[in-house]
Order: C-alpha cells, then structure tokens, then sequence
C-alpha cells in the first residue's frame, strides 16, 4: 500500500523556516541562561507544550461541549469538559469558562456579561499596582465605561478598605473590582464584597496573578466571596498562556453568551486541551509543594533584600512578589532593570504607588518567584540572588565585577537547568 502523506506535514521546522528556528533556540537559551523573576511568568512541563502544540489547533469548534456549529467536536469536547471538570474541582466554583484567550479576554467578557456601556465601574489605580483592564484610559475599559479608581494606603501601602468604601459610595459602581498585578499582600476580599453589597455593586475578582497560589490552598480563595473571578493560566498557575472565567451559577449563562458568541470566535482547542493537562498537574500531590516553595522563596528573597537595605513596598510579601522602592539605591527602575539584564537576571521595572517618576522611568522594580521554584531553587539560591542583585545594583560602575557576578549567575543556572 502506497500512504504517502503531503511533505508539509512531516518537514522539520527547521528545514521549513530556518529564522524562526533559530529565533526559538536563542529563546530555549535565553530562558536557560538568564534567572528569570519577572512576576508574571513561568514554565510549562513538556506535557502542557505536548498538548499545545498538538493537532487540536486545527479544529474549528465555536460553541460549548455538547453544543458546537461544527461536526467532528468529539475530541475536542472531551478535552474542553476535563478542563471544566477539573478547574471547578480545584477552585471549588459552580461554574468555569475555559475559553478566554487571555486575561484581559476574560475580564472583557465580564464587563460584556455584566455592564452596559457608560456604567461605573471602581478599580485599583494602576499606578499602585491595578491593571490595564480595570479601568485604564488607554483600555477599552476605561473608554466604553465610566471609571473610578482607589488607591493603596500613602504610609503602609496597603489597600485601605475604608477608602474603597468612600469611593465607592461616591462612585456608584455597577462592578467594582478586587486583583492586582503589583500589589504583594493578601487582599481582604470579604472586605471588597462587602462593600459591594452596601452600594449595590457586583464584585469581580480578578486573581490573574494569584492563581496556582490559589489552586494550591496556601492563598485565599476568591471564588466562594466574589460574583465572578477571572484568572490568567500562565502565571503562577504555571499553563499555557490563556485566561478563564469562575462565576456562580446564576451569571453561568451570561458569561458563557459574552465570551462566545459575545467577544469570541473559535476556542483555542489546543490550548484547551494543554488547560486540561495543567489543570491535572494541579491536582497532583507536588503542586503543593512548589506553590508552598514560591512563597517560602518570596519570603526568603524579600527578607534578604530588606537586610541589604532595600526598600520593600509594604515591607514584605504575602505571595510570588515583591516590589522594591529604589530611590535610597539612587538607580532607577529602568536603570536596574538594564543592569540586571547585563548580569543575567530578568526583572521589569515597575511604578511604585505615589512614584515620582513617570511610567518610562519608574522608580522601582517587580520580582518574582515562580519561574525559579519551577526550575527546582529554593531558599538558599533566594539568598544568593538577592545578594548577587545587591552587589549588580552597587558595583555598577566596575565592568570586571559585572562579569563576575554574570559567570556565577551562569553556575546557578548550569545547576539547575530547564530540563
Ligand atoms: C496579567 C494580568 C491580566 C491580563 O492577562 P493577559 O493574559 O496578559 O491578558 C489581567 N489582570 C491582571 C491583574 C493581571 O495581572
């Protein structure tokens, strides 16, 4: 028997497309060589990469398992029900959407679900650590509604719950909404609903960045206080890049409508389906662990930062992050940021609330652990990075130092490699 299949389907990438080959192996070393703590980011197991680079992204499936507009959703209804099945096990939810192509997705079709254009709606200032959708000028959500925000505390940098309440009372907000994307303390979110409830609001929680922590019981979990939770599965989850959507079972069908045929076409179904395998690592017994290990290596880093005399916006963490205040440093965040880059360590500067300086030039910058913890580092690797970062921020001028300090970054990530 003659089975030749078209040569498309079995030439190599490489041999296909020699740039972006290479564009991905610089990237597989880039992420090798580098200690990557940008707060927002992690690493997926082969199994999740397996299942998102599968065959499933060539189906079309517009619709929900049991209900699509297309033949031949078997399979891929199978996927997309273990992913719902699972993620409402984890999160304890009455309802999941797992079909939002991002975070801001996910928030988008809330507000679609639950607002009318020109509503109020009450969120964190993102300049003290809020996010783009909760209501920024320059997003749809701060143009198509009518946005308020609040802000964290000038002195402890807390969120100051009685200032929500006044805002909100002024305010008159349909949504309010609780979640952060540089906040590193546990937010009050029975607090958040109460307050709701008094001014009549609906109370979205967004926990993009919270998630595993979350999946893992070692942070509170939103879903039994808020109406409706979104979440990133990319961040401390540690899935493929995606969002989704937990609401109680009375919103189930207006969220379903807003994310598809509302704000989407066609799911995703290969990153469905490597949702599905994320949620399954989740529910295995060492998920605890290394969510326990990216708190415990938050701890850790803050604590020795804070005794190299750097300036920890609440003082401390509560989760994967810290944000460090750099102006007794006399560098800015762009300025580290850059530096750090030079020694092989990943960071992002990030505006600290009531920062001077503008969103350019901030003066601080974001750390985080998960992307570390996944590589296998733990406490005393937290110790020498902070301090390797100490000794970057005050040998700036030394180019002999600097190269030093990259060769034993280098070792660390030799040590530990990405697989
Ligand atoms: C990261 C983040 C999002 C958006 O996620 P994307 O997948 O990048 O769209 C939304 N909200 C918060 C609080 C975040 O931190």
């Amino acid at each position: 028997m003659n089975r030749k299949c078209n040569s498309i389907f079995t030439e190599p990438l490489a041999d296909v497309d020699n740039e972006v080959a290479d564009a991905i192996s610089r990237e597989i070393a880039r992420q090798q060589d580098n200690l990557v703590m940008i707060a927002s980011e992690n690493l997926v197991s082969k199994a999740v990469l397996e299942a998102q680079g599968s065959v499933m992204t060539n189906k079309y499936a517009e619709g929900y398992p049991g209900a699509r507009y297309y033949g031949g959703c078997n399979c891929v209804d199978s996927v997309e029900q273990l992913a719902c099945d699972r993620a409402r096990q984890i999160f304890k939810a009455e309802h999941v959407n797992v079909q939002p192509h991002s975070g801001t997705s996910a928030n988008m079709a809330v507000f679609l679900a639950l607002l009318k254009p020109g509503d109020h709606i009450l969120g964190m200032n993102l300049s003290h650590g809020g996010h783009l959708t909760h209501g920024s000028k320059v997003n749809i959500s701060g143009r198509y509604y009518k946005a308020f925000s609040y802000e964290v505390d000038e002195s402890s940098f807390l969120i100051d719950l009685e200032q929500v309440r006044r805002k909100a009372r002024e305010s008159a907000p349909r949504l309010i909404i609780a979640g952060a994307s540089a906040y590193p303390r546990t937010i009050d979110y029975r607090g958040f609903k109460e307050i709701a409830d008094e001014v009549g609001a609906l109370l979205l929680v967004d926990m993009a960045h919270t998630a595993g922590l979350v999946a893992a019981g070692v942070h509170p979990n939103p879903i039994e206080v808020a109406d409706v939770v979104t979440a990133t599965t990319h961040k401390t989850f540690r899935g493929p890049r995606g969002g989704m959507i937990f609401c109680r079972e009375k919103f189930a069908a207006a969220i379903d409508k807003a994310v598809f045929p509302g704000l989407q076409g066609g799911p995703l179904m290969h990153i469905i389906a490597a949702k599905a395998v994320a949620m399954l690592e989740a529910l295995r017994p060492g998920y605890i662990d290394y969510q326990k290990s990216v708190l415990a290596n938050a701890q850790v880093l803050a604590e020795t930062l804070d005794a190299h005399g750097f300036k920890l916006m609440t003082g401390g963490t509560d989760t994967h992050l810290v944000l460090v205040d750099l102006r007794n440093k006399n560098i800015s965040g762009r300025e580290a940021e850059q530096l750090l880059e030079r020694v092989h360590i990943t960071v992002n500067k990030n505006v600290i609330p009531y920062d001077p300086s503008g969103a350019n030039d901030p003066s601080g910058i974001r750390l985080g652990t998960p992307t570390l913890t996944s590589r296998g580092m733990g406490t005393d690797q937290m110790r020498s990075i902070a301090g390797l970062i100490n000794e970057t921020l005050e040998k700036r001028a030394d180019s002999v130092a600097l190269d030093q300090i990259r060769e034993r970054v280098a070792e660390l990530c030799r040590q530990y490699p990405l697989c």
